[in-house]
């Protein structure tokens, strides 16, 4: 619902204060409320009690600043807001039994203990000896539920993040790029700062964060710190963990319910010193801030798609601002919106220009595919004989999952489309099934083509699984793994294949975005990208950014070991300008050209751009409603235009519609918004679609 509801206080006593947690009658029900504010009220006569004050001031008031900020800012109703900073047990009545800890570590006292005649004891406590695990990992490996309980009961082995302090390893000393960033950072320890930590891929970016969060940990503060995906990026977690001698407390949509409002209660009386989590972190009370950063900045995971639409890094910034302490965003290819921000003062960059050590940038070639069989032939196939040869490991990256991603008729041109989606279905050989990747929707292959008949349907195109296959053929030799959501979907599978990688031995491996996330492997000396070709003419205006930063993400993960990397980059069209300034020059010159034609455009991130969307089964009602709406926006500094047809016109049965607002400075946008959106709630239209509004939106 848009809007709050009043109540008086308890009988016979004082409003509890704004964050206090309350029982209240609603409707016919009891349900739980967050006192927001106070204030006087002309006619009390229809007012409810609250009923009882369960917990007073229990959302502290920076972060109730912060969901008021982003309820205006993003449109959000107030309910959608405190959603956010409010994990759901709280928000239920009902009584909330707190389950076992499910990381568990060994303490000190277990390290020296010597359990007589308990083997079991000894094996959970011989396994913890190596690092964190999980309770899940323990009870696979033989564990018992009661040896657990009996080593917790006995402090043998604590809750991960409450055990004493590991000893800190040492970092590499830094080199005057990466101090002089830490200086800047440690020098606004006290005040908000937004700093944009911009280093190319392996420039020692995370030893910056983790030097200044050492320095923040030992000023008694926390530290918090945003990334893209928990399953993408094991390693990180480790190495933090080593490198600050502590074990961090993770938060992220995978936990139960328990384990959230563990961490939430830890992060809020700052017991959990360090909290690495994805975007929702970003809403966890902290009783001592200090720190905030944002690793990998650019990622698009940042935004939540669905429900309340926020950014978590320019939520981390508003926060970090509310909280009067420095944030850190870091990336190797930086966001156009937050090189923007550097460009106009707000954000400070720091650049690091060189890779740390003794390691150097990857030298780039440009392959063209015109006149080849496929993607794996010429020039890179005989790249990928030499790098194995020389027993270097080879990374190729295609942003397309499945086998092909088009299955056709050859005689009569038919293609296997989804019913629900503007989309063609992906050819899953393995599992022998047609997938719409938009909806999810599958179907079994067809015997023959349901128009003519024809018997012998072809797939079009190469996704990773049939790559992984052609590699498989062509290099019998070598271990081929294919990395993307379907190899890797059981957690834990990704991290045993990095730790594989990291020995060594050389390999190809093929996949999506998820082997282009930030990853070390030193022994890759051959990167590429197979075919960039289809973000070269997508009706999306991010699309070049995108791509900009998918091919310098692949080039940096050759060459970061002791030898030297090789990265290739084969298209169609050697020849397309933006391609020639990619292979030219480096991202930041790349980015700052993209950006001047947004800012010529008038595109986001130098006009500010809300969009308002509304989707139904058929096209009418969604237009409809959107040019009722756009009726009601009265206000001559917001240009709307529109309805227009999202990219993908329609999805999951929905067709989809949006009304593109602009204005020319951002507070107008703002400004002009909530009034408004209010009002659409009780359009007669609105009862017939699925509505929603997305401020700064990355989706067309
Ligand atoms: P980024 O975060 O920019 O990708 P990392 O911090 O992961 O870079 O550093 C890449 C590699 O270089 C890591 O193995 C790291 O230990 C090493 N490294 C970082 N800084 C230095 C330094 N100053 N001297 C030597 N090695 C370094
Ligand atoms: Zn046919
Ligand atoms: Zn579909």
């Amino acid at each position: 619902m848009p809007q709050l509801f009043d109540y008086l206080p308890p009988e016979g006593q004082a409003l509890p204060p704004a964050g206090s947690r309350v029982s209240v009658s609603f409707g016919n029900r009891r349900v739980i409320g967050l006192v927001m504010d106070s204030g006087e009220v002309d006619d009390a006569t229809n007012l409810k009690r609250i009923e009882a004050v369960l917990d007073r001031a229990l959302v502290p008031a920076h972060l109730l600043e912060l969901i008021h900020w982003a309820g205006r800012y993003y449109g959000f109703p107030p309910g959608e807001a405190i959603n956010l900073v409010l994990p759901g047990v709280l928000r239920r009545l009902k009584p909330f039994r707190c389950p076992p800890p499910q990381r568990l570590a060994i303490s000190a006292s277990g390290r020296s203990a010597e359990p007589r005649n308990a083997p079991r004891q000894q094996d959970i406590l011989d396994w913890l000896v190596d690092g964190v695990l999980t309770r899940d990992e323990l009870l696979s490996r033989g564990a018992s539920a009661a040896t657990v309980r009996t080593l917790l009961a006995k402090g043998w082995i604590a809750p991960a993040g409450q055990e004493e302090p590991l000893a800190a390893e040492a970092g590499p000393e830094l080199n005057p790029e990466q101090r002089q960033a830490l200086a800047a950072v440690l020098r606004s320890r006290h005040r908000f700062a937004s700093f944009l930590l911009a280093g190319v891929t392996g420039s020692g970016k995370t030893e910056v964060y983790l030097q200044a969060a050492r320095a923040m940990l030992r000023r008694g503060r926390q530290v918090l710190i945003l990334i893209p995906e928990i399953g993408l990026t094991p390693q990180l977690i480790r190495r933090i963990e080593a490198r600050l001698g502590l074990c961090a407390v993770v938060y992220h949509s995978g936990l139960s319910e328990g384990e959230r409002l563990a961490c939430w209660q830890a992060a809020a009386s700052g017991r959990a010193r360090v909290i690495v989590g994805t975007r929702s972190a970003v809403f966890l009370p902290l009783a001592r801030p200090g720190l905030v950063v944002v690793d990998e900045e650019h990622d698009a995971s940042f935004k939540q798609q669905d429900g309340a639409r926020y950014h978590g890094r320019d939520v981390a910034v508003m926060r970090a601002h509310l909280l009067g302490i420095p944030v850190v965003l870091g990336s190797a290819t930086p966001s156009l919106e937050s090189l923007n921000n550097a460009r106009s003062g707000r954000y400070r960059l720091l650049r690091i220009s060189r890779r740390a050590g003794p390691a150097v940038q990857p030298s780039w070639s440009v392959a063209d595919l015109r006149g080849q069989k496929g993607a794996l032939d010429g020039e890179l196939l005989n790249a990928i004989d030499r790098h194995l040869e020389a027993g270097g490991q080879v990374l190729l990256y295609r942003n397309r999952r499945g086998y092909a991603p088009v299955m056709m008729c050859p005689s009569c041109g038919w293609q296997a489309d989804c019913h629900r989606c503007d989309a063609h279905l992906t050819l899953h050989q393995r599992a022998s099934i047609l997938q719409c990747h938009h909806c999810g929707a599958s179907q079994r292959v067809p015997a023959r083509c349901p128009e003519c008949g024809e018997p012998d349907l072809q797939p079009l195109g190469a996704g990773t699984e049939r790559l992984e296959q052609q590699l498989q053929q062509r290099f019998p030799e070598v271990p081929v793994h294919r990395v993307d959501r379907d190899s890797m979907s059981r957690r834990d599978e990704f991290g045993r294949l990095l730790e594989e990688i990291r020995r060594g031995r050389p390999c190809i491996l093929v996949g999506t975005q998820m082997l282009a996330k930030g990853h070390h492997l030193p022994g890759v000396t051959l990167a590429a990208v197979l075919d960039v070709d289809q973000a070269l003419f997508s009706a999306d205006f991010r699309a070049p950014e995108r791509l900009g930063q998918a091919v310098c993400q692949v080039a940096g993960r050759a060459g970061r070991g002791d030898r030297p990397g090789q990265f290739v980059l084969q298209t169609r069209h050697p020849e397309h300008p933006l391609l020639a300034e990619l292979c030219r020059s480096d991202y930041l010159s790349f980015a700052g050209h993209l950006l001047d034609e947004r800012a010529a455009a008038e595109l986001p991130p130098c006009a500010p751009l809300a969009m308002l969307r509304a989707e139904a089964h058929q096209p009418q009602p969604a237009q409809a409603f959107l040019r009722a709406a756009a009726l009601r926006l009265d206000d001559p500094a917001v240009e709307v235009h529109g309805p227009i047809p999202a990219i993908l016109s329609r999805r999951g049965g929905y067709w989809r519609f949006q009304l593109w607002l602009q204005a020319r400075e951002r507070a107008g946008l703002v400004h002009a918004l909530p009034d408004w959106l209010a009002s659409l709630y009780g359009l007669p239209e609105a009862r017939r679609v699925r509505w929603h509004l997305d401020m700064d939106p990355l989706e067309l």
